[in-house]
């Protein structure tokens, strides 16, 4: 259930809701601050819910959201939402795009790409410095050392760095170099890391399961917004199918669901979506056309010699390019790029 404020209450008129409502026996969750007014109650209080409009001042309405991932819903927050990472704002009408490698492989080679994704015109640069493996034998990330490599590029390049934080133990190291903090499709219920990360003023990329369901992605991003954190971002990057020419299945149609259904920023990513670097120009023009808000791309200056996700890697040249002709994608449906 949520509490839905009068336009315009102050920080003190909301503290003394939420003291209002915790006196009358509710457990009060969301974000909170003065441009936020609405909160999310539950609990066993036997108060008749009528009651707090009527006599608890500043409060407009009671609203009974239509889904369970009630801080997540449009019910909640019928505009979109919108923040700043440095100088990007994400979920407004620039489409934003993120590029890197798959893993920060050394010093020079990642120097090298982040200069080159953004001369092609990219906003944030992606790099994984704690990679999530399937084999154990696999490369596993340079750790802190990736991460200073980022914060290298980040100084070079005047661009934010987006990584992933692989558990509720390094969410302090990450959380020290990284713009935004990247939850893996494997990691999208570990409810543990995503408690820590809602308590954390910091944004969040969330990746879908590869098995999740739309209503399970949502569900994991109100574990974001129940603990305070409304810089969340989802990021579809496919699912599992029957199909195996195509490494995911990547669910072009989660991007109009979810818009609909939440106020967050939705992003696409089709490398992880296809695994196939070809399948990448036309899977993001596709993106845009379905409305996402920003893409999360893969770019290796020489993908044979990756040590990680190498055929689902662009060229530098060949993302340019793409980057030149999404121009026109987003322009059709009424964005920029
Ligand atoms: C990644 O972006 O590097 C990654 C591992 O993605 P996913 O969690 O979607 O597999
Ligand atoms: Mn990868």
């Amino acid at each position: 259930m949520l509490v839905v404020m009068n336009p315009g209450v102050t920080d003190n008129e909301i503290n003394e809701v939420e003291k209002q409502l915790k006196g009358f026996g509710f457990s009060v969750h969301g974000p909170k601050g003065n441009n936020r007014r609405i909160f999310r109650i539950s609990g066993e209080s036997d108060v008749d819910t009528t009651i707090i409009e009527k006599t608890i001042p500043y409060v407009e309405k009671i609203v009974f959201p239509h889904y369970p991932f009630e801080l997540a819903s449009r019910d909640y927050q019928e505009e979109k939402t919108v923040f700043k990472v440095g100088d990007v704002e994400i979920g407004a009408q620039k489409t934003i795009i993120m590029a890197g490698p798959c893993a920060v492989e050394g010093r020079e080679s990642y120097l090298r790409t982040a200069k080159a994704v953004k001369e092609a015109g990219a906003h944030i640069l992606r790099g994984g410095a704690y990679k999530p493996r399937s084999s154990p034998y696999a490369f596993q990330g340079l750790e802190e050392e990736g991460l200073k490599i980022m914060a290298e590029a980040r100084e070079m390049t005047g661009l934010p760095i987006i990584t992933e934080v692989l558990d509720q133990y390094s969410v302090e190291i990450v959380a020290e170099y990284a713009d935004i903090l990247q939850v893996g499709t494997r990691n999208m219920q570990n409810f543990r890391l995503l408690k820590e990360l809602g308590q954390l003023r910091k944004p969040v990329l969330l990746k879908r399961g590869m098995s999740a369901t739309i209503e399970e992605w949502l569900m994991a991003a109100e574990y974001l917004l129940s603990e305070g954190n409304n810089k969340v971002i989802l990021c579809e990057r496919g699912i599992r199918t029957f199909e195996t020419y195509t490494r995911n299945t990547l669910d072009i149609s989660a991007v109009p669901v979810a818009k609909e259904l939440s106020h967050l920023p939705v992003f696409v990513d089709p490398s992880h979506g296809t695994g196939l670097w070809r399948c990448v120009p036309p899977m993001s023009m596709a993106a845009i056309a379905a409305g996402a808000d920003g893409l999360l791309i893969e770019v290796h200056p020489s993908p044979k010699e990756a040590l990680c996700d190498g055929p689902q890697s662009l060229m530098p040249d060949k993302f340019a390019q793409l980057v030149n002709s999404l121009k026109k994608v987003a322009e059709t449906v009424g964005r920029t790029l």
